[in-house]
């Protein structure tokens, strides 16, 4: 995820509303939504007013039934208008709601726009792929997941059926076609098991369980050098994940959440892709620390059905 690092003009992919997008597979999309996106998160008060009219004006069709109704127009908006960028149907995006907690739920098949009341869970996983999932955050670790399946190998590949080098079997067939996955790895939820529970749930759908059969992305949190904790609570988090320990630039306790989530996903057997952003230290992205109550931002993931909507894909193979 290197990407994060050049100027917007020489990403290889749209910037658009995203600090990070790939197409990874064939019909996969893994995208990071940067500030320029909205606040995505309607338990939050978003964006003060001043601020809306330059990203908003035209993409908010709010009524004026009062601020609280004006605020989550805005985020149906926003959330709309990331649809829209990804090509997804608008309100089909499933979202959670996030209570820092290590239970992992299935997709239910029905977006943000038909389902008025998102299930209490902190990781959410698509058994097909194609469910277009969404996990918010300002800080706090966001993993997107994606894996091969792991009944794929014995038509395609080399000697004994793995793909090749290339990442792809042989006759060209897509290793990244098995259950996605997005995760909300704050501090509890990271210490409580999230990440192994999300890991464990996509392979009890069909995630293949060799190493590098499954695929994480950390996006921009809060890094190590700015989280400060209480000593007693690094103590804590650096008995259970030694890769936590930390100090602040300032010098003082820390803990390292994304180094945390790496280490726990690596000995999982998880090949694993990391921003270099630090969501306190990087305007581009939202950060509670920095900036209570602004927004949050979201990592997705989204398998396009086969023959549906592969016009909005350039240089797709399928
Ligand atoms: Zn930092």
């Amino acid at each position: 995820m290197t990407d994060h690092r050049r100027p917007a003009g020489a990403m290889t992919a749209p910037a658009g509303p995203f600090l990070f997008r790939d197409r990874p597979g064939r019909g996969l999309e893994v995208a990071f939504t940067s500030v320029d996106a909205g606040n995505l998160a309607f338990h939050v008060s978003g964006t003060p007013a001043a601020d809306i009219e330059d990203s908003q004006r035209d993409a908010s069709t709010a009524g004026g039934d009062g601020g609280a109704e004006d605020s989550r127009e805005r985020v149906r908006a926003s959330r709309r208008g990331v649809e829209v960028s990804l090509g997804v149907p608008p309100g089909r995006t499933e979202y959670l709601t996030q209570v820092h907690s290590a239970r992992v739920v299935s997709a239910a098949g029905r977006g943000w726009g038909e389902s008025p009341v998102a299930e209490e869970a902190d990781a959410l996983v698509s058994p097909t792929g194609r469910d277009p999932l969404a996990i918010m955050v300002a800080d706090c670790v966001p993993v997107v997941f994606a894996s091969r399946r792991s009944v794929e190998y014995p038509a395609a590949g080399g000697r004994d059926g793995r793909p090749d080098a290339s990442g792809r079997g042989a006759g060209g067939v897509d290793p990244l076609s098995g259950p996605t996955a997005v995760a909300h790895a704050g501090r509890r939820g990271l210490l409580d098991g999230i990440l192994q529970n999300t890991v464990e749930k996509m392979r009890r759908e069909g995630s293949g369980h060799e190493p590098g059969d499954i695929q994480a992305w950390i996006g921009p949190a809060i890094c190590g050098r700015c989280y400060e904790v209480p000593e007693q609570m690094r103590r804590d988090g650096t008995a259970q994940i030694p890769a936590t320990h930390s100090r602040t630039v300032w010098g003082t306790p820390a803990l390292d959440l994304p180094a945390g989530a790496q280490a726990v996903l690596e000995s999982l057997g998880v090949t694993v892709h990391r921003s270099p952003v630090c969501t306190r230290e990087d305007p581009r992205v939202f950060s509670h620390r920095r900036d209570p109550g602004r927004g949050r931002f979201i990592g997705f993931v989204w398998r396009r059905e086969e023959g549906w909507g592969t016009q909005q894909i350039e240089g797709s193979e399928g």
